[in-house]
């Protein structure tokens, strides 16, 4: 299927996906407030509002403003808005907080990426965390989507392993996205075959996200073993385990971010993952979409966001 997206189409898209991102990452870090447990999300009990964003949604608003003002990835200013926009309280890695210091105080960015671990550049899961609006936006070029996304993530993640993971979730939302405008709903086994065609096949995010199709209809706690939950923060162990939630989930947002939370690690993130893909498919205040009453419960927007 070959369409025209118009910029206003790609944009609503590119902010349902936030909303679906920032809701993820503000009901999910609740879950880290000693007290507050999954049953009672379970149970259809929600935390008293307002439910703060953290690092996953900053940035990702830097990544739609962004596509807003320019239609596309300029690594140069994106990594100037991440530098300058990081508020080190919203739950920033202290590697994270290095980077974007040296870029703030004039250090160029390849050098600060690949500065990161001796070296090696940061394989974590940050540049995969605020991609899946940009995933929305390219709803009409996967392929587009990919190289953009490798574009929103090199400013900051210089390994194979923290890029990749950043490529599938940005395929994942453009197939989510555009399965909506074509009114289809994916079986989760062929999303997942697409994703994973897309990806470097020498990553351990590609093995994963194959694994992930493997576990398809498995339970949730048999998946999170296999793939893991994100708890040692890198793409390796969160992008494969959300590409399944969401692929599983793909109609039902409630339901999505409930697996994240009940399967525990890195909550905010993987239900910044998983919401954004699926939001990008269900939209806000639709059936399986976004709960409007969630959205009201997260804390606004920065106003630069747009
Ligand atoms: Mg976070």
């Amino acid at each position: 299927m070959t369409f025209v997206l118009f910029a206003d189409t790609r944009l609503a898209l590119a902010r349902d996906a936030l909303a679906g991102l920032s809701v993820g990452d503000a009901l999910g870090s609740q879950f880290f407030v000693p007290g507050r447990h999954p049953a009672d999300l379970a149970a259809g009990r929600l935390p008293p509002a307002p439910w703060s964003w953290t690092d996953d949604t900053e940035m990702a608003c830097s990544v739609v403003a962004e596509l807003a003002g320019a239609g596309e990835i300029d690594r140069d200013r994106l990594a100037r808005a991440f530098a300058e926009r990081c508020e080190p309280y919203r739950g920033y890695g202290p590697g994270a907080v290095t980077i974007l210091r040296l870029i703030r105080t004039g250090t160029p960015w390849p050098v600060a990426a690949a500065s990161a671990f001796d070296g090696q550049g940061s394989c974590g899961n940050g540049a995969a965390m605020r991609v899946g609006p940009l995933g929305a936006y390219f709803a009409d070029s996967p392929a587009r989507a990919a190289t953009q996304a490798r574009a929103s993530a090199e400013v900051t993640h210089g390994h194979p392993e923290g890029i990749t993971g950043a490529v599938a979730v940005a395929v994942a939302a453009a197939l989510a996205a555009r399965a909506r405008l074509a009114g289809e709903r994916p079986a989760p086994a062929r999303l997942l075959a697409a994703v994973a065609a897309t990806l470097d096949p020498a990553t351990e995010v590609h093995h994963g996200v194959r694994r992930a199709a493997g576990l398809l209809g498995r339970p949730l706690a048999e998946v999170v073993d296999a793939l893991g939950n994100g708890s040692r923060v890198v793409a390796q162990d969160t992008v494969p385990f959300t590409l399944w939630a969401a692929a599983t989930h793909l109609d039902d947002y409630p339901a999505a971010v409930r697996a994240c939370v009940e399967a525990g690690g890195d909550v905010d993130t993987t239900a910044a993952i998983v919401g954004a893909v699926v939001a990008a498919h269900t939209g806000v205040g639709t059936p399986g979409g976004v709960p409007t009453a969630w959205l009201a419960a997260r804390e606004a927007l920065p106003a630069w966001a747009g």
